[in-house]
């Protein structure tokens, strides 16, 4: 747009009058208008393409390469996906259309959207109803220790504790002391399972409720997850299902089945949406029955006649936890995607998800440690104890396959393992790139004990070799990158 600074017309600056509506820009006092040019850089198109195209370029995302990341489920985003979320009718709503005395008719479409896909998470978590609003895995969390929170107020409970294995990821004891609860860690077993029995002693009237993963963040089945279940409600506790990673999961069994009271899942790891860089996600809550009261404003409603609409007049409620309706974009990229698979579809992601992590574990634990050995979930935990013996580290490894074309696997998490290695290939992946991936770790496994220093001077491919990461996120150097 060319702006235009005449100060011999009144109210002509800034804009031309609109050429679609006709109308005349609005009268701006003379005394307000601007003395010198705005100093803004002159670029042609072609130079800003080109820097924004380089720097893409120097990106790495699941539209070039394999990236197990374990834990984040960096599974491929379907194109069909940004279409659907890209129809005009969705993408040029406004978002106060509905506040508006005849706008709720005008986004009744996505109102629908919205209420459908309550519908359907709540049937594939075995819960009451969800709240789409929390915008991360970590948003979600928090507005579930919330209602927890909530839960128990009402009821008059003095709870100030809630208990979170040791292996869980690191957002739940922070989302549970931003609740301003203490942290109770469970300890697990040798089996890498939690120890039931140190739970037992952990349980008193103080505790709120348990924060928990199954499968857990080592891809292991707490198959005494009923018993766990039993045992926190026993103190009137309430349990929290960490699912930010459903893909085990998907068709087969349901967190309600399972004993839990909330459910937070991640649209931008299970059901395929972008993650983006820290945003943007989506972390949908689900509750039982007991907990609908509290969820949070507003919740969309039909009415009888089948009609939707939001409704804010829920007294019980944490109250606002979002602006709008959460990132209706990421919803709705979720919801084509579990229309698209459809029930046998949903069973074939569990099934190939699995498949393809314990794939990978056999294929590569003659040549890494395997601290937990037997079938896996979605995703698989080495350690690189074996290649620390000739210096080389977890960090090395990743680095190293950076240079191969990969994008490392999450190292050192979950904490309860050494040099961990974690790795989730999802379900989207080909054998070929499986074992393209395998090739890969198996040459790096080799040269770590015959040539370790070729190893731990990698990267070698990369604009930047190896940073101080620690620095590099508080004080990024960006300049010179170029
Ligand atoms: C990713 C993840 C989270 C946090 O989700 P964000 O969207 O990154 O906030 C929580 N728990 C588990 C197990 C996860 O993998």
């Amino acid at each position: 747009m060319r702006v235009i600074f005449d100060k011999s017309v009144p109210g002509r600056i800034g804009v031309r009058p609109s050429r679609q509506t006709g109308c005349p820009p609005p009268h701006i006092e003379p005394k307000l208008l601007r003395e010198q040019p705005a100093a803004l850089p002159e670029l042609s198109e072609m130079d800003v393409v080109r820097h924004f195209t380089g720097l893409s370029r120097r990106n790495f995302g699941l539209d070039l390469g394999f990236y197990p990341l374990g834990s984040c489920t960096m599974k491929y985003n379907p194109k069909l996906n940004e279409r659907v979320a890209a129809l005009p009718g969705f993408a040029e709503l406004h978002p106060l259309l509905p506040q508006l005395p005849t706008g709720e008719r005008l986004v009744q479409g996505a109102l629908a959207v919205l209420h459908d896909m309550d519908r359907l998470l709540s049937e594939i978590c075995g819960m009451a109803a969800f709240t789409l609003q929390p915008l991360a895995g970590a948003h979600g969390e928090l507005t579930g220790v919330m209602m927890i929170a909530a839960y128990h107020k009402e009821r008059g409970n003095r709870k100030t504790t809630l208990l979170i294995p040791d292996s869980a990821h690191g957002t739940n004891p922070a989302s549970a002391a931003i609740a301003g609860y203490e942290v109770r860690a469970i300890p697990s077993d040798a089996d890498g399972r939690m120890d039931v029995a140190a739970l037992k002693d952990a349980l008193d009237a103080s505790v709120a409720g348990l924060m928990m993963t199954n499968p857990n963040t080592l891809g292991l089945f707490e198959p005494r997850v009923r018993e766990i279940a039993d045992l926190v409600h026993s103190v009137d506790g309430l349990m929290y299902y960490d699912g930010a990673n459903l893909n085990p999961l998907l068709g087969r069994c349901r967190p309600g089945d399972m004993g839990f009271d909330l459910v937070h899942i991640n649209l931008h790891k299970t059901f395929s949406t972008p993650h983006g860089g820290g945003g943007p996600g989506a972390g949908p809550v689900g509750v039982s029955a007991k907990l609908v009261d509290f969820l949070p404003v507003s919740l969309v409603k039909e009415r009888p006649d089948g009609s939707f609409f939001l409704d804010y007049d829920c007294p019980k409620s944490i109250g606002y936890i979002a602006p709008f309706y959460g990132n209706f974009g990421i919803v709705l990229r979720a919801y084509a995607y579990l229309l698209s698979l459809g029930k046998e579809g949903l069973l074939r992601v569990s099934e190939h998800a699995t498949l393809n992590a314990n794939y990978l574990k056999e294929r590569l634990k003659p040549f890494y440690d395997l601290p937990k050995p037997g079938v896996c979930k979605h995703e698989c935990v080495f350690s690189a104890k074996r290649q620390v013996v000739h210096g080389v580290h977890a960090l090395d490894l990743a680095k190293a396959l950076i240079d191969r074309g990969f994008h490392p696997p999450t190292v050192y998490f979950p904490i309860t393992i050494p040099e961990a290695i974690m790795i989730e290939p999802t379900e989207t992946e080909s054998k070929e790139t499986l074992d393209a991936f395998i090739e890969a770790m198996i040459e790096i496994a080799k040269l770590a004990e015959t040539n370790p220093e070729e190893i731990v001077s990698c990267p070698k491919t990369t604009v930047v070799g190896r940073l101080d990461e620690t620095r590099a996120a508080r004080q990024p150097d960006l300049a010179s990158l170029d």
